[in-house]
């Protein structure tokens, strides 16, 4: 579902990414781990279009995210072209970025409303759904800062689903959250991950997480894939050194 093909990132002289390839299978769970700064986070808002991509070619369901066909040459793409691209994909913040003015519910309502146009009965109905997934039916007229960080990502989950992606991107949902609500944070995932079909990238420090939740861990360091495998292979039998020494200063 996802063919990341040889991209490279640069910020300035710095290269972020670099040349690095890989592929998502559709329904897939992928856990990229690796040290602060490997360039982890970049891949994902790379994905979600927040950030540009220096060189390489990224298509998604097989249609260039990046670039599009025009009088059969392959161009950059427009802004109408990446507004339907990122349609397919929802992405969850460390920092959870819900509107701080608007109630629960609201935060769930405006994208589908103002951008997919549903009305707003219909997307007030999805939205309850999605708050009793995340098991917060109850706060639905609360406004974010009256919640706890887990009840928010919460919510940030449940509002990324409302625009129904085919990919969720979590990056480090879990590291701005005291320890005692990682876990209820962690279920909700879980639960998506068992319930439905959904393709999941996740940038993680909870190797436990990682190690039971995901298909397939990345290993990343200096924008350089160094393993990939199962979380079994990766986590008890790595093959490089790095990844050892990584996962010796970690688990
Ligand atoms: P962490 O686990 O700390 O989030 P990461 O592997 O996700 O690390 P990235 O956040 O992708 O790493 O960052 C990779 C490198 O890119 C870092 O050195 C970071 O300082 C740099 N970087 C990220 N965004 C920018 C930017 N907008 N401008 C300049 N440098 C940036």
């Amino acid at each position: 579902i996802i063919d990341i093909q040889s991209i490279t990132k640069r910020f300035g002289d710095l290269t972020v990414l670099d040349n690095l390839s890989f592929q998502v299978q559709p329904g897939e769970k992928l856990a990229l781990i690796g040290p602060s700064g490997s360039g982890k986070t970049t891949i994902l808002r790379i994905l979600m279009t927040l950030e540009t991509l220096t060189s390489g070619h990224i298509l998604i369901e097989g249609e260039q995210l990046w670039h599009m066909e025009k009088g059969g040459e392959l161009v950059d793409a427009d802004e109408a072209h990446l507004h339907k691209m990122r349609e397919k994909i929802g992405m969850v913040f460390q920092h959870f970025n819900l509107f701080p003015h608007k109630t629960v519910l609201e935060n769930i309502t405006l994208a589908p409303r103002l951008t997919l146009g549903v009305p707003a009965r219909e997307a007030e109905q999805r939205a309850m759904e999605l708050l009793d997934m995340v098991g917060l039916a109850d706060k639905k007229d609360d406004k974010p800062a009256s919640l706890s960080g887990g009840q928010k990502q919460r919510v940030a989950i449940a509002r990324a689903l409302a625009l129904e992606p085919k990919i969720m991107l979590f990056d480090e949902v879990t590291s701005a959250l005291d320890p005692e609500l990682v876990d209820e944070v962690l279920s909700v995932m879980r639960q998506l991950g068992e319930e439905t079909d959904m393709t999941m990238l996740l940038v993680t420090h909870e190797m436990g997480f990682a190690r039971d939740f995901a298909d397939r861990v990345l290993f990343f360091d200096h924008g350089h894939i160094i393993e990939s495998g199962p979380p079994e292979q990766i986590f008890t039998n790595p093959e490089e050194e790095r990844t050892q020494s990584f996962l010796r200063k970690v688990l």
